[in-house]
This record gives C-alpha cells, structure tokens and sequence, in this order.
C-alpha cells in the first residue's frame, strides 16, 4: 500500500463499541475489570491506551516497523532506548547532534558511568576507530542538526560488530524520506513533535523496530519510565500524520526553492541544503533519501550579529525553536536550540553565531522568500563590514537583547 494510504487507513479501525470512524480519544486511566484479571487487554494507560495504540500501529506501519512505541516527547523515547545500555556501556554519536541529545548524554547518563565518543560520521574511518570493546551502540542523526551533512546510514550498519545496536534520528527526513530500518539500523527514533504531528500543537516520540526482543525491552521501559504520552497528543499527532505525505512533499519544494533563492544572493555566505548540487554530499542524499526535506541552514556576509538582524526581522518565518510545523520559522541555533552545547564545541561543529537554520513551512513560496528578501535587504549593508568574529561589544546597538541569554533549555 501507498505511504500516503497507509498514513490514513493504518490503525483506523472504526471504534468497536460504538463505530465511530475516527479513533476517539479514551480519556481513561484506567479499566473496569469483570472478575480480578478479567479485561479487554487494558488495564491502566501508562502500559496502553486504545488512543495511542491506534498512534502506534499508525507510525509502524509508515515507518514499515514490526513495532512502535510511543512516548510523551522525542526525549522521551531517548530516555527508553538509552536505558537499554548498562553502566560502563559506550555510545559513538554524532558529534553534529540534536542540542537535548548532546544533554541528555552528557549532563546526565555520563553520571550512570555510560561514556560517549562524539565523532564526525561523516568520517567513516573516524567511527571505526571511535568504537571500543564496550560499544553497545552507534547513535546517528542524518541529516545533521544542524548543519544537515548526511551520515551514510549503510556504511555505519556495516562497521557495527554482533551486540551493537544502530540506532537512528529520523526526525528530519521523516519515514516519507528516509528507511533506515531497511538500511540495516535496529531502532528508529522519532520526535513526532516536528513533522509527524506537523503542527506545532503536540509533543510525542516514538521508537521502532523490527527486533521483538528490543521491542519487549522498549515496552517495559515504556511502562517503567513514565514517559507516557497522553490519549490527547496521541489523537493531535494521529491527526497530523495523516497528511504527512502531502506535507512532506510541500516542504520540500518550498525548500529547494528557497535554497535556490539563498544561493543566488551575494549577501549570503553559505547554504546547507542537500537538495543543492553545490553540498559536498548531495549524491549521498540522492541515494539514502527520497526527498531532501524541509531544513535550511545559512551564515550571511557580513558580521555574525547580521544574523540576529535578520532573524529579528522576518515576519513569516517566526522566531522560534522547534522545527517541521505547517509554519515557517526562523531560529539561531547557537543561542536557541544548540545552546547547551559549549561554545567551543559549537564553533568546532560549525554552529556560529552567523548561523542561522530554517525550518520552510508550506505557506506560499512566493510570500516566504518576500519575506526572507525584505529581511536580507534591510540588512545587506551590514553585508559591507567585514568584521567577522564575535559580536562587536563596542557597537551595542547592533545586537539585539536576547531572550535566551544565560540559560537556553532547548
Ligand atoms: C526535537 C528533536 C528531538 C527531541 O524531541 P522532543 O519531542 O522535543 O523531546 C530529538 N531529535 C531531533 C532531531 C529533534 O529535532
């Protein structure tokens, strides 16, 4: 069956009690049983919840998975899947992660005595020396967060040794775009806060795999953990992932148009993009994704503060973290998203204070780039300065006050 069907049919009976085409929402914590032990498979909702069955069944089969388990946000399932390691285990990861990734390891499993060796994945020889006796798993973001270079998913299967564990992020590219369960990974993971859901109104996350005994291990975590999500934000993201096909192919034309846009522009240094034939692994994202997706990311001529220029003034990209909403929006990735990651490591990964990331909405291409165009013109002569480095304290008018200052949480 087509994704776009199965987006739509997977795990929508009609209600049995009552018929009702769409999953309702089973706002129950619990289930009345007829005689102790005698229940219709339910017993309390952290363990299931006919709402989030539906969920479940609904993404394993667009992410072509034996099994899905949902939890109350991408971290979430982090948390579940990390739990399967053991103190003493060892993680490789990308050293071009997700921001909360690189905290969740960092600032709270090294305390478990779990080690993490961040390397450039890019560099297939890199990872092969990162991995040790102890090395339980490989963690891989593709495309990067972000920086979007693309790790090559069937390379990293190949280097990974019996009782290893690769394990995906595949929430930029989504399962429409990308199957690394049919690479070879073992578990997929999701936040389905960004395009599953797509509308910037729910948080969840999911886990899958093919592997029954790895599924068995994430159901007892599920129900162990506590990340549970609600029958409400299951019913939201349900909702949204049945137009994940549509929504998918419209952000990605927006974003080659927009990537397009970006490169033509003298007042624009750089564009990550791989659906542009100038990114050093456009031929790897031909072949390991079916679409490029809908992120961008740029660094502008001019100082780094231009950058907090441009992103204060865009009015349809909004300003704001997250990413894969029907919206636009615009963020600064060293002060927002990849705040928590020190500043040494960020400018070693690329993550500037000129860069800035896009996530393309589905709104009219037309009124997207206006946007983007007013913004970059009103401030292309700071185009002209050549300063480069930090922000210039000498000049405080040139940089706005920033909200996240001190303490980012994303
Ligand atoms: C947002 C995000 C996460 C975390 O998901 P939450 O739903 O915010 O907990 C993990 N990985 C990537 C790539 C993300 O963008």
């Amino acid at each position: 069956m087509d994704f776009a069907t199965r987006a739509i049919h997977a795990g929508q009976e009609p209600d049995q009690a009552t018929g009702a085409t769409i999953v309702p929402i089973y706002a129950t914590s619990t289930y009345t049983q007829t005689a102790v032990g005698n229940h219709k498979g339910f017993d309390y909702s952290r363990v299931a919840n006919p709402t989030r069955n539906a969920l479940e069944t609904q993404l394993a089969a667009l992410e072509e998975a034996s099994h899905c388990v949902a939890f109350a946000s991408g971290l979430g399932a982090e948390s579940a899947i990390t739990s399967l390691l053991s103190s003493g285990d060892h993680v490789v990861v990308s050293d071009d992660t997700y921001g909360g990734t690189y905290r969740l390891f960092t600032r709270v499993l090294e305390r478990f005595r779990i080690t993490f060796t961040f390397v450039d994945m890019t560099d297939v020889p890199a990872v092969r020396a990162a991995i040790r006796p102890n090395t339980k798993m490989l963690w891989i973001e593709t495309p990067t967060n972000p920086m979007l270079r693309i790790i090559d998913i069937t390379a990293m299967v190949a280097l990974k040794a019996p009782g290893q564990l690769v394990v995906v992020d595949n929430t930029f590219c989504t399962p429409y775009f990308q199957s690394p369960l049919a690479l070879g990974a073992d578990i997929v993971i999701h936040s389905a806060t960004k395009y599953i859901g797509g509308h910037s109104d729910a948080m969840g996350g999911a886990a899958m795999t093919n592997d029954d005994a790895i599924a068995a291990d994430l159901r007892l975590l599920q129900k162990t953990l506590g990340a549970t999500l609600s029958p409400f934000e299951a019913f939201l993201i349900s909702r949204g992932a049945k137009t994940l096909a549509v929504r998918m192919r419209e952000h990605e034309r927006n974003a080659l148009a927009i990537a397009h846009f970006l490169a033509e522009r003298d007042d624009v240094a750089e564009v990550f993009y791989p659906g542009l034939a100038s990114h050093p692994q456009h031929e790897l994202a031909r072949t390991q994704m079916r679409g490029f997706g809908g992120i961008i990311s740029m660094t502008l001529r001019g100082p780094e503060s231009r950058a907090l220029e441009v992103a204060k003034r865009t009015k349809l990209f909004a300003l704001a973290e997250s990413l894969g909403g029907v919206e636009s929006l615009i963020n600064h990735p060293a002060r927002m998203t990849h705040g928590s990651i020190p500043k040494e490591e960020r400018d070693r990964r690329g993550i500037t204070d000129g860069l800035l990331r896009l996530s393309v909405g589905i709104e009219g291409v037309h009124d997207l780039i206006a946007d983007l165009r007013q913004a970059l013109d009103a401030t292309s002569a700071l185009a002209e300065i050549t300063t480069a480095g930090a922000l210039d304290p000498a000049n405080p008018d040139a940089i706005p006050a920033m909200q996240n200052e001190g303490a980012p949480t994303y």
